[in-house]
């Protein structure tokens, strides 16, 4: 070997050794001691855990196969987990990890237009969300000191509530009914109506049969309602550990949105499945079981939920978010547990009366048994100044209804109630899907305060309303302009609106019969 070469070789060894030195510097061994727990059992939505001795409350713990699952019962020596994936695959023997944090979800402005499940992921087959912002989807609601009145209101399109039982923006509302009742219908139409109003929505589907899932996002899509809403969906045949933390998760998401000051309205379609699932994930963990077998802290369920739907005030950016949580009550029965449960948590109840739906009589609403706690002080003042006088008249028609169908004879008085109540009856009723604006929702009530359509046959009362509302167009933009504020309206615009309104009546006014003659001919023909 040459000297040259040799020497080549030395530096070359010496580069490689200081090499070595500094990456054995640079490394510097330590030992992380990791929790390794391992399956008991598992079975129907729940594992029991050995092991993982520091495992906390509500920690997210991770199963072979990136499967979730939430510690939920801590004992002594084991864990009870609320599986949040497809558990059929776990054995008993497998390993379960720590994560060290809690359940959360992606937020952002991504979000709207997906569908996606509690977890995060899509299922509307749009992509991976690209969120980068994480919410816990248990949060504590916003302090009483952060919070202001309700002072808005929220419109929903519908003149039974909007006129009736008004929503205001924070307010929570339930709306409650036997199975197929039109509970779906109404939260929907309430969504369709934020169309270009600034409020976005998020509808969460508990544990629905996909058929119906499929329907109300088909009417969404139809609706262009995807612009600004996120839908949150489990299904029937997700696991129960699912159903139990959607609310939550679809709640986080709204507040993301709440505290940038935004107007959000979000539902909840429905909260007796997730009781029920709750229920079940309770007693398979052998939690005691309380009334009508739920476990003991079922209020807490709900109103840890529901107390996060608020109005934020000016000092924390002023969003809103109003809540409409849906239940299922069993042959109308309201004082049933979870009913009342959620009665005393929210400000009102919109029940829905299975004897007027299978009358035709829709949106369902049982205006006597509905009640809105905090959305009259909401309401704007045109609606305020013609809904005292329509509720009276509304309730008396109904009272005077049922004497009349046991063949009591009435005087000419009552008979006349009992027709202006048939008219305002059919102006509430309203198709489903078909929200309408302020403007033709005070026009019609207007007519309909003043008696207008008084002389007008029943059968024609569609096509009347639809008439006036039309007539809408021929009015002068200030008084348009005030109509859709909703504002008080001043006896001269008042004057003008009537006198368009008689003037494209005037068609369908019947001359033959009088009012009072008709209702006598009426009831007469009732009782045979
Ligand atoms: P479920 O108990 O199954 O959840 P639900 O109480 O949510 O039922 P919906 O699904 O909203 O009831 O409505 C039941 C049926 O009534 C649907 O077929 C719907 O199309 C119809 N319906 C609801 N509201 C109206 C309406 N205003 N006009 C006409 N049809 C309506
Ligand atoms: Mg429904």
């Amino acid at each position: 070997m040459t000297p040259s070469v040799d020497n080549n070789l030395k530096q070359s060894y010496q580069h490689l050794f200081e090499h070595l030195e500094q990456s054995r510097q640079r490394v510097q061994p330590s030992f992380v001691l990791q929790e390794i727990g391992t399956v008991k059992s598992v079975s129907a939505g729940i594992a029991i855990v050995h092991g993982l001795p520091n495992a906390g409350f509500e920690e997210l713990l991770r199963f072979p196969g990136d499967i979730y699952g939430i510690a939920f019962n801590i004992d002594e020596h084991e864990i009870g987990v609320i599986m949040l994936g497809d558990y059929s695959q776990l054995n008993a023997g497998d390993e379960v990890k720590r994560t060290r944090r809690v359940v959360d979800i992606p937020v952002g402005a991504d979000l709207i237009g997906r569908v996606i499940d509690p977890l995060g992921r899509a299922l509307d087959g749009k992509g991976n969300l690209t969120c980068k912002q994480r919410m816990a989807i248990e949060r504590p609601a916003p302090e009483i000191m952060t919070r202001s009145p309700v002072t808005e209101p929220l419109q929903t399109g519908l003149k039974v509530l909007d006129a009736l039982i008004p929503i205001g923006k924070g307010q929570r509302e339930l709306i409650m009914g036997d199975r197929q009742t039109g509970k779906t219908s109404i939260a929907i139409d309430a969504i369709l109506n934020q169309k270009d109003k600034n409020v976005l929505c998020v509808y969460c589907a508990i544990g629905q049969k996909s058929a119906s899932v499929a329907k109300i996002l088909a009417t969404l899509k139809h609706h262009n309602a995807f612009e600004y809403t996120v839908v949150m969906v489990t299904e029937g045949n997700d696991p129960p550990g699912l159903d139990y933390i959607a609310p939550y998760a679809a709640t986080s998401i709204g507040e993301y949105f709440m505290e940038q000051g935004k107007d959000v309205l979000i539902v909840y379609d429905d909260l007796t499945q997730h009781a029920r699932s709750y229920r079940e994930l309770s007693l398979l963990l052998r939690r005691p079981p309380g009334r009508e077998a739920f476990p003991g802290d079922i209020f807490y369920l709900h109103s840890r939920l529901l107390e996060r739907s608020t109005h934020l005030n000016e000092a924390h950016g002023g969003g809103s978010m109003t809540a409409l949580p849906i239940i299922e009550t069993e042959e109308q029965n309201m004082s049933a547990y979870i009913p009342t449960n959620l009665i005393s948590i929210t400000d009102g109840q919109i029940y829905l009366s299975p004897s007027l739906f299978s009358l035709g009589i829709l949106p369902a609403v049982d205006v006597g048994k509905s009640v809105s706690r905090v959305g009259g002080k909401a309401q704007r003042a045109a609606y305020r100044k013609v809904s005292g006088a329509l509720k009276l008249a509304y309730a008396q028609f109904e009272e005077l209804e049922t004497f009349a169908r046991f063949g009591a004879r009435l005087d000419a008085s009552s008979l006349q109630l009992i027709e202006h109540g048939q008219r305002i009856r059919s102006c509430l009723k309203q198709a489903e899907s078909s929200p309408q604006s302020v403007a033709a929702q005070i026009v019609i009530l207007l007519a309909l305060t003043n008696g207008l359509f008084d002389s007008i046959d029943l059968a024609a009362m569609d096509s009347a309303q639809s008439a006036a509302i039309e007539g809408l167009t021929s009015l002068p933009q200030s008084i348009i302009g005030k109509l859709e504020q909703a504002e008080t309206i001043e006896e001269h615009d008042k004057h003008i609106i009537l006198d368009m309104l008689s003037q494209t009546l005037k068609p369908f006014t019947e001359s033959t019969l009088r009012t009072g003659d008709k209702a006598q001919f009426m009831v007469e023909e009732a009782n045979g």
